[in-house]
C-alpha cells in the first residue's frame, strides 16, 4: 500500500506548524506535530524530576505517555488522551527541549511511536520526519526563513522579546545533535516573504507535482474554511 505522508521539516519560526495544519486538512490527514512530543516528554521530566542527561531515563519516561490520534475531522495528535496544551508552549520548556530532544534513546523511541501514528497517513512536522522517521514519503517539505523573520513571528505568536533569544538558544542546541539538513529529495520553501495563503498554495503545487494520489476530492474537512 502506497504511504500517505507529507512529512514537513523546518525549524522553529519558519511556519511548518501553520502550514501542516492547513496542508493536513486540505488532504484529510490526521496532523501530528512531533515537536509537541518533544515537549510532552520534557514536561514530564520537569514535572518527575528526571535527570535531563540521563536518556535511558527520558526513554523509559516516554513509555509511560501515550501518543494517540483522535478520531474528529481527520485525527490530530492527543498526549494522554487531550490535545497538545498551553503548557507546552511554557519558557520552562522551551529551555529544556533540546536537552531531552539530543539522547539517541529518546529519539529512537520518538520515531517509533511517530511511525506507528503516521503509519496509517498523516501529515507530520519536526525536524527528521523526511530525513530518519519516514524517508520514504512521497512527499517532504523543507521550510526556510530568514533567521529574523523567525523570531518576528515568535515574538508576534508569544508576544515577549525574550523568545527571539530563547528560540536561537534552541536553534543552536538543535542543530548539534539533530542536523537540521533537507531530504537529498525535499521541496525546499523559503517562507520569509511569502503569506501563509501562499506558503499553502505552494505546498498543494508540490503535492500535485510530486504526490497527486494525495489529493482528495471535495472540499477541505472543515466546511468553514472558504474556497477563493
Ligand atoms: O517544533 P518545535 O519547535 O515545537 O520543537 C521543539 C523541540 O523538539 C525542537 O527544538 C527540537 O529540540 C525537538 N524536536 C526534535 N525532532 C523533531 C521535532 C522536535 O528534535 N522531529
Amino acid at each position: 500500500m502506497t504511504l500517505r505522508v507529507v512529512a514537513i521539516d523546518g525549524a522553529a519560526g519558519s511556519g511548518k506548524s501553520t502550514l501542516a495544519r492547513l496542508l493536513a486538512r486540505e488532504l484529510r490527514l490526521p496532523y501530528v506535530n512531533t515537536g509537541a512530543m518533544y515537549r510532552a516528554l520534557t514536561l514530564a521530566a520537569l514535572r518527575m524530576t528526571v535527570d535531563l542527561e540521563d536518556g535511558h531515563a527520558l526513554a523509559r519516561l516516554m513509555g509511560t505517555l501515550e501518543f494517540t490520534l483522535s478520531s474528529a475531522s481527520g485525527g490530530e495528535l492527543l498526549i494522554d488522551g487531550a490535545p497538545p496544551s498551553d503548557d507546552l508552549e511554557t519558557a520552562d520548556v522551551e529551555a529544556s527541549v533540546s536537552t531531552v530532544a539530543k539522547h539517541p534513546p529518546v529519539r529512537s523511541a520518538m520515531r517509533t511511536a511517530q511511525r506507528a501514528l503516521g503509519g496509517g497517513g498523516a501529515v507530520m512536522e519536526g525536524r527528521d520526519i523526511g530525513t530518519m522517521v519516514f524517508p520514504d514519503a512521497p512527499l517532504k517539505l523543507f521550510l526556510v526563513a530568514a533567521p529574523d523573520e523567525r523570531a518576528g513571528r515568535r515574538v508576534d505568536e508569544r508576544g515577549a522579546t525574550d523568545v527571539a533569544d530563547a528560540l536561537h538558544a534552541r536553534d543552536r542546541l538543535d542543530a548539534r545533535v539533530n542536523p537540521h539538513v533537507p531530504a537529498d529529495d525535499a521541496v525546499v520553501i523559503d517562507t520569509s516573504d511569502l503569506s501563509v495563503e501562499r506558503t499553502l498554495r505552494a505546498a498543494l503545487d508540490a503535492v500535485a507535482s510530486r504526490a497527486p494520489g494525495l489529493l482528495s476530492d471535495g472540499p477541505p474537512a472543515d466546511e468553514e474554511r472558504s474556497r477563493p
